[in-house]
């Protein structure tokens, strides 16, 4: 029978964890190679929404470092519902170039649910961004922010739960 279907984006800087995010979230799957993925792809996962109380089917679509061209981006924004803002913990541009993602979802998709996630939170030893800086950026955006750490599978499915409830609620 039908089944709602639900694109989500996940946008930031290459190495934050995009492909990571995507594959433990919809297999529950992590590797730590390094492997860049070539093209536009996507993964999907049916998720129970409880203010629905029902199932619906998210896609969700990795840039794969295509980012820089304006025809891949087109189709890869195109029809998405929310989306995730991600840096990492261990990259400064990452986190700086949030502001930027954020206009360029905007700019292909209105305004749509977002959040805003610093995932590598296992390695916070390392961290070259403050946690009060994170804190100030969500403030400023205004968005909900999570910490997360896709390697141990720490907030991945919160995320996705938060964004799903928001995306079928408006
Ligand atoms: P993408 O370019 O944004 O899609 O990033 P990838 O998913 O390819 O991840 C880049 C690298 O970061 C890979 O080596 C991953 O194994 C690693 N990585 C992803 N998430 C985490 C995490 O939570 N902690 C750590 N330590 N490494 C991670």
């Amino acid at each position: 029978d039908f089944e709602r279907e639900i694109k989500v984006l996940v946008v930031g800087n290459g190495g934050v964890g995009k492909t990571s995010m995507i594959k433990r979230f919809c297999k529950n799957l992590f590797t730590d190679e390094y492997k860049k993925t070539i093209g536009v792809d996507f993964l999907e996962k049916t998720q129970y929404v409880k203010s629905l109380g029902e199932d619906v089917k998210l896609m969700l679509w990795d840039t794969a470092g295509q980012e820089e061209f304006d025809s891949i981006t087109r189709t890869y924004y195109r029809g998405a519902a929310a989306a995730v803002l991600a840096f990492s913990t261990t990259d400064r541009q990452s986190f700086e170039a949030i502001s930027q993602w954020k206009r360029k979802v905007e700019a292909e998709c209105g305004s749509i649910p977002m959040a805003l996630v610093q995932n590598k939170v296992d390695l916070l030893d390392q961290a070259v961004v403050t946690k009060a800086e994170a804190e100030a950026l969500a403030n400023k955006t205004g968005l909900k922010f999570y910490r997360m750490c896709v390697k141990k599978g720490l907030n991945v499915g919160e995320v996705f739960e938060y964004l799903t409830e928001l995306a079928v609620n408006r």
